[in-house]
This record gives structure tokens, C-alpha cells and sequence, in this order.
């Protein structure tokens, strides 16, 4: 119960510092160091470019044995436009339930995994608890990239991580891959009485967007299955369209963003050869022989890899007997979790809280949810002891 009350105030400090992913994260950083000194435990920072950012990796115990990464973001989902019932940087106890941002997603886990840091320091750890703590996760994995860079460089490669992404403490073993990019067409103007001396960029625009749709369909007619998914196979989809300013001038500018989420049977990267392929051998010609000016850009947007951990990894194992579940999922959500296993090291989704609540207003984690993570966490230290 000691640690349980330790958790809500650290939560309490966590979640008062605006760490939106707009802002910097330094300040939250800075509370973690002094925190961990305090703990007699080494850190380390790995800031961004800007310096207005920055990871924090600390390890408690023998940092030249193979341990395990316990990995949580600092940043937070916007609250512009939501309406809550409290100040969302105030943690605010209610029925049982911490309501606060990032409470949920995921400053509860972070505090967990920190309360139990006295513990990890006074114990002899025989295997080190190293602690992954990023920024920009919610703008796409942008900051555990630099950390996972860094960690090639580490004295010993470690055996599992642990990322606390809220799944109401169930061992997620698997999610979908995801590549989004922004396409700019280009085409020419000119008075929409002489349309066909123009190069119309909207309708090339839409053209494009209905060969991603027809990829979207193709799968989900004869894809590859995963039915731990609730959308068993790859997805395509177009979220954002711009272009044009008045219907009597023929646009020549058009821009959209379109992604894909891809299970492990299928390959993002050959989805997005295929439109682009499509726009480079159908489109362009065509735009070409009117002007020669007009074409197609893609940019990347973001992405991530999916996560595809075998049940019979020994982190999956590990994560189960540590949980006290048998039951294995997969999740929607993207997480850090594909980056850590892209990189060698085998991992697992498992950690407080509902993402129903996450990135919402009123945005809650459950004090029971904060303490079967304590259970968690102390069963890993037990293991590493
Ligand atoms: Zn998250």
C-alpha cells in the first residue's frame, strides 16, 4: 500500500508538467534526475537535436549484464478543444479513478515503474532494470529512436523490454506497422472553360486516392488474416485532402496523406512502391503531355514497424508469469514496442490503464490498474534479485 501511495504522487508530479508533445519535455526530465539521484541510481540523457528535448536511460544494477527495459513516453496528447470536468494537469482523485492527461497513456506506468526505483536500488540485482524514458512518441516514435541508436552502443544487449502502453496490464504481443506520406500533385492552371489545356492536380488527386482505396479493398477481400486483430488484415486509408480555390479555375495544386497499417504477413513498404509506381507509369505521362511542369511528390510522413513477438519468446513467457495471465493479444495501437524489437531486443506491450481512456477528456486510470503494475514491477525486481 506504502508503493501504491508513492505511485499516485509521483503520478501527481508527472502529470502536472505540460508535457504536450508541442512542448518541451526538460522540465519533467529534470524531476526524474533529481528523483533518481535522490535514489543513488546513474542516468543519462539523450536529447534531440534542438536540445529542447530529451530520453532518459538509467540502469540499477550490473549495467554489463544482459537485463531488462522497463519503456515509457513522457510526452502527452493535446487537450485544445476537449472539455473537462478538472484541470487535465492536476491529477484529481474521483471514485477510485486518478483523472488526469497522461494518466492513462502513460505517466501511470512511469510512476509505477519510478516508485519501485528505491526498491530496485536497495536490492542486490544480480540482472540490471534499465528505465527507457522518451519524448515525441505521440507525433510518431520520433524520440525512442535516438535511445534505441544509443543502446547499440551498450555494454551488454538486453534480454526483454517491457513497454507500459496502457493494455489494462494484458501481454500484447503484436500490432500493426504503419507508413504514412503526404503526396503533393501538381498540375496547371488555367480558366475552367479551356479544362482541357490544364492539368486538373485535384482530379489526379483523386485518382490516386481511389488506386490506395482499391488496394485498402483488395485486402480486405483476399488479404492475409490475423484474427487477433479486430480488423484482421492491412488497411489503407486517405485522411486529409486540400486543393483548389474556385470552380471556374482549373487547380494546379493538390495535397493529401494517406497511410498504411500493415500485419506481419504483408510488407508496407511494397504497398507504397505500388502507388507510387501507379502515379510515375499512369498518371504523370498523362499530366506530362500537357505540361511538362506537372507531376506527383511523396514525402514521407511517419511510421513505425509492427510488433510480432513469438509467443514462445522467453520475454513473452517472462511478461505472462510477471502479469499472472495466460492470455495473449494484439492491439490497434502503435506503440514503441516494434522499434525496441526492430532493433533485436524481443517486446512485449504490457501496462495500466484502458487506451479507451487515453487521448480523451477526463482521460482516467484506475488506482487497482496502478496497482497491479506495482505487481508487475515487483515481480521483475524479484526475478532480477
Ligand atoms: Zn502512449
Amino acid at each position: 500500500m506504502a508503493q501504491a501511495q508513492r505511485s499516485i504522487e509521483i503520478l501527481e508530479a508527472l502529470v502536472g508538467f505540460d508535457t504536450t508533445s508541442r512542448n518541451s519535455n526538460l522540465p519533467l526530465v529534470e524531476w526524474i534526475e533529481d528523483y533518481l539521484n535522490r535514489c543513488g541510481v546513474a542516468h543519462e540523457r539523450i536529447p534531440d537535436r534542438t536540445g529542447t528535448k530529451s530520453n532518459v536511460w538509467a540502469t540499477i544494477g550490473p549495467p554489463a549484464t544482459p537485463g531488462y527495459i522497463l519503456s515509457g513516453h513522457t510526452d502527452v496528447v493535446p487537450v485544445d478543444g476537449q472539455s473537462w470536468s478538472s484541470d487535465p494537469f492536476h491529477l484529481t482523485r474521483r471514485d477510485g479513478r486518478l483523472f488526469g492527461r497522461g494518466a492513462a497513456d502513460m505517466k501511470g506506468f512511469l510512476a509505477c515503474c519510478l516508485a519501485a526505483v528505491p526498491d530496485m536500488a536497495a536490492r542486490k540485482l544480480v540482472r540490471p532494470i534499465h528505465l527507457a524514458i522518451s519524448y515525441d512518441e505521440e507525433v510518431g516514435c520520433i524520440g525512442v529512436r535516438g535511445l534505441i541508436a544509443h543502446l547499440r552502443r551498450a555494454p551488454a544487449r538486453p534480454v526483454a523490454c517491457f513497454v507500459g502502453e496502457p493494455t489494462g496490464m494484458g501481454v500484447v504481443i503484436g500490432h500493426k506497422g504503419k507508413r504514412s506520406l503526404r503526396v503533393d500533385v501538381k498540375g496547371r492552371t488555367c480558366h475552367s472553360s479551356l479544362a482541357p489545356q490544364g492539368v486538373n492536380a485535384v482530379e489526379y488527386a483523386a485518382r490516386l486516392i481511389v488506386k490506395i482505396r482499391d488496394i485498402g479493398e483488395r485486402f480486405a477481400r483476399e488479404g492475409a488474416r490475423d484474427a487477433l486483430y479486430d480488423v484482421p488484415y492491412t488497411t489503407a486509408h486517405t485522411g486529409l485532402v486540400s486543393g483548389g480555390t474556385a470552380l471556374n479555375i482549373v487547380p494546379d495544386s493538390c495535397t493529401f496523406e494517406f497511410e498504411f497499417r500493415t500485419i506481419a504477413a504483408d510488407d508496407a513498404g511494397a504497398l507504397v512502391d505500388e502507388v507510387v509506381a501507379y502515379a510515375r507509369e499512369r498518371l504523370e505521362p498523362e499530366m506530362k503531355a500537357v505540361s511538362r511542369e506537372a507531376g506527383i511528390r511523396f514525402e514521407e510522413k511517419s511510421g513505425f514497424p509492427g510488433l510480432e513477438t513469438p509467443q514462445t519468446d522467453e520475454a513473452v513467457r517472462l511478461a505472462k508469469k510477471l502479469a499472472g495471465t495466460g492470455e495473449l493479444g494484439k492491439v490497434a495501437f502503435g506503440t514503441e514496442a516494434g522499434l525496441f524489437a526492430e532493433a533485436g531486443i524481443p517486446s512485449v506491450v504490457v501496462g495500466p490503464g484502458s487506451i479507451d481512456q487515453a487521448h480523451k477528456a477526463d482521460e482516467f486510470i484506475a488506482v487497482s490498474e496502478l496497482e497491479k503494475c506495482s505487481a508487475f514491477v515487483d515481480k521483475l525486481i524479484e526475478h532480477c534479485a
